[in-house]
């Protein structure tokens, strides 16, 4: 059962919930895409028609980012918990890594795939990494053809929204494989070139607030966040 918060429907699972729905897509012979969805998406979405639907048609949607939580208690639809992106690849590598399914990383600055695959390989003994290409390509063709030809099970596509989210929908089916999922700046995390929030500002919901740390230049795109909160409050008093 998907949840509507502010026009975005989330699954309402959690994080090992989400990888079981993974699995199970992964393993039905035809294209799949999983989005992993903040609250400047669904801000996003509610101005961009063509890319609501792209996460409408999506087979899995998880919420990642405490933003989405809290508007999902306010509208009085709680989800089940916050399933960080980084957090369902890492389970989602284990399992592929133990099943023999192959991995392409596409997205970021060049170079940084590389040494991400690097890293998780090191993280996740035994896991394939089949390719990977980086984010700042012109041409669609090439990297379908490169994600094709590599045999790829599932992609992590890490554009950036909403283009990654965007390009999974229009090219999942030609690149033959199984399942891509969005995961923005992921890429960027695993090979160690932005740190994620210690532990205990992951659990009080404080992520957010690292990243800016780390990212001063986000507060513009940052400062017009807590407007989700009242926005699922006007729905809520209408009763929407
Ligand atoms: N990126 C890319 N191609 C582009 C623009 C961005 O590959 O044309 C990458 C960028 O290098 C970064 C990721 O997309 O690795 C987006 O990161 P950001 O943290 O902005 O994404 P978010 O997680 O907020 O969606």
């Amino acid at each position: 059962m998907r949840v509507d918060v502010l026009g975005v429907s989330f699954d309402n699972l959690t994080l090992d919930e989400a990888v079981d729905k993974a699995v199970r897509l992964l393993e039905e012979d035809r294209p799949h895409m999983m989005a992993t969805a903040n609250p400047e998406m669904i801000q996003k979405a509610a101005k961009d028609p063509q890319f609501a639907k792209v996460l409408h048609d999506a087979d899995l949607v998880i919420p990642d980012g405490i933003g989405v939580i809290y508007a999902a208690r306010i509208l009085g639809r709680p989800l089940k918990s916050r399933v960080p992106g980084v957090d369902f690849a890492a389970k989602l590598m284990d399992y592929m890594a133990a099943n023999g399914k192959r991995l392409y990383l596409l997205g970021a600055k060049p170079g940084v795939a590389e040494d991400a695959a690097k890293s998780l390989q090191a993280q996740h003994p035994g896991l394939l990494i089949c390719g990977t290409h980086d984010g700042y390509f012109q041409e669609d063709a090439p990297v379908i053809a490169a994600i094709r030809e590599a045999k790829a099970d599932v992609v992590f596509v890490c554009l950036g929204f909403p283009r990654q989210e965007k390009w999974a929908a229009a090219h999942g089916a030609e690149t033959g494989a199984r399942l891509l999922i969005g995961l923005g700046g992921s890429l960027d995390v695993f090979a160690g070139r932005v740190q994620r929030a210690p532990e205990i500002m992951q659990k009080l919901g404080l992520e957010w607030l690292f990243r800016l740390y780390q990212e001063p230049s986000r507060i513009g795109r940052m400062a017009r966040l807590p407007l989700i909160l009242f926005q699922a409050a006007g729905a809520r008093i209408q009763g929407k």
